[in-house]
C-alpha cells in the first residue's frame, strides 16, 4: 500500500512538471473518475477555543480514497488540480460536501460552522460567488455558517482581483480568514483594508516555538497584530499541552491541530464530538514562555 501511495504522490509532482505529459492526462482522468465514483472524502478537524478547551468550529480538508493507492493527501493532488484547472470541479465538490455535512449535523442538533479552503484559481472564478450561494441554499446553510479560507499567497498573487472577490463574498455574508499567515509577504497596509474576519497563524511557527526565542515573538507579535485589527486568531498545528498553554498565555483566541483531534470522516467527527473533554491544562509554563 505504501508503495503504491508514494507512486501515486510521484505521479502528482512529476505531472506538475508537464500538464501534456501521458501521466499528467492519465491522473487527470483518474481525478475526474474520483468524483464521478465518489471516491474523495471530506474530513473534519475540530477548531477549539483554547481560554476554554470548547470545540466551536471544524474545517474541512478532502482526501482521496484511491482504488489502489490508499488515502491520498491533498498536497498530492491539490497543487496538480489547481495547475489544470480541475480545482474548480473540485471546489464546488467540497462545497457541496460541506454543506451537506453542516445540514445533517444542524438536523442532529449539532450548530457548527465549517471552514473551507479555497485555492489560488478559486480566487480568480468571478463566478464562485454566485455558485458557492446556489450550492449552499440547496441544503439551506446560511453564509455565516461557513468560513472560506485563503492563503495569504494566494491573495498576493493579484491583489486586486482577490479584493474584488473577497468584498463579494463577505458583502454576503460568508465569513473569511487568511490561511498559512506569515509565509506570504503579504504588507500591514494590505490586510487592513480586507473584510477578513480570522488570521491562522502558519503551523511552521508554532511548531517552532518550543526550541525557538525568534519564533515564539513571531507568533506573540502576530497575535497582537490580528487583535489590534480586530481579527480573530487560530493557530494551527497544536502538538503539544505545552504549545496549547504557550498559546493561551499569548491571548490566541482559537487552535487546531494533532493534540486536540486528527482530522476524521463526518461520522467520527460526531462521536468524537460526543465524548470531547478538554484537557485540564496547569498554569506552570516555562520561564522561557515569555522571552
Ligand atoms: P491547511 O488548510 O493549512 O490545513 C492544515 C493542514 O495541517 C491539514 O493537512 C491538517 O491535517 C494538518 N494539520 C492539522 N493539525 C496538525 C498538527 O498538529 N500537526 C501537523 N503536522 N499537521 C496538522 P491536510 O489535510 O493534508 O491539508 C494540507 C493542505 O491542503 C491544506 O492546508 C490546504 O491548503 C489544502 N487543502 C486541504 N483540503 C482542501 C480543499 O478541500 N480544498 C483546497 N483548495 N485545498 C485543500
Ligand atoms: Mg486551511
Ligand atoms: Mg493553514
Ligand atoms: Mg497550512
Amino acid at each position: 500500500h505504501a508503495a503504491k501511495q508514494r507512486q501515486c504522490g510521484s505521479l502528482a509532482y512529476n505531472a506538475q512538471l508537464d500538464a501534456a505529459s501521458p501521466a499528467s492526462l492519465s491522473l487527470l482522468s483518474d481525478l475526474r473518475r474520483a468524483i464521478d465514483d465518489q471516491e474523495l472524502r471530506l474530513y473534519l478537524q475540530p477548531k477549539v477555543e483554547l481560554k476554554s478547551g470548547r470545540v466551536i468550529s471544524a474545517e474541512a480538508l478532502v482526501r482521496w480514497q484511491h482504488p489502489s493507492g490508499g488515502l491520498v493527501p491533498p498536497a498530492q493532488f491539490i497543487p496538480f488540480a489547481e495547475q489544470t484547472g480541475f480545482i474548480r470541479e473540485l471546489t464546488q465538490w467540497v462545497i457541496a460536501e460541506a454543506a451537506r455535512a453542516w445540514r445533517a449535523a444542524a438536523d442532529a442538533g449539532i450548530n457548527l460552522p465549517l471552514s473551507i479552503n479555497l485555492s489560488t484559481r478559486d480566487l480568480m472564478d468571478q463566478e464562485l460567488p454566485g455558485k458557492i450561494a446556489a450550492l449552499i441554499a440547496e441544503f439551506e446553510v446560511a453564509p455565516g455558517a461557513l468560513c472560506l479560507e485563503i492563503t495569504e499567497t494566494a491573495i498576493m498573487l493579484d491583489q486586486q482581483r482577490a479584493r474584488s472577490t473577497l468584498q463579494q463574498l463577505s458583502s454576503m455574508g460568508f465569513k473569511l480568514s487568511i490561511d498559512d499567515f506569515g509565509t506570504g509577504h503579504s504588507s500591514l497596509a494590505y490586510l487592513k483594508d480586507l473584510p477578513v474576519d480570522e488570521l491562522k497563524i502558519d503551523m511552521s511557527f508554532v511548531k517552532a516555538m518550543a526550541s525557538s526565542r525568534a519564533d515564539r515573538r513571531i507568533v506573540r507579535s502576530t497575535i497582537e497584530l490580528a487583535h489590534n485589527l480586530d481579527l480573530s486568531v487560530v493557530a494551527e498545528g497544536i502538538e503539544t499541552a505545552e504549545a496549547w498553554q504557550l498559546l493561551a498565555k499569548y491571548g490566541c483566541d482559537e487552535g487546531q491541530g494533532f493534540f486536540v483531534s486528527r482530522p476524521m470522516p463526518h461520522a467520527q467527527f460526531v462521536a468524537w464530538l460526543a465524548g470531547w473533554q478538554p484537557p485540564a491544562l496547569g498554569e506552570a509554563l516555562p520561564d522561557t514562555a515569555f522571552s
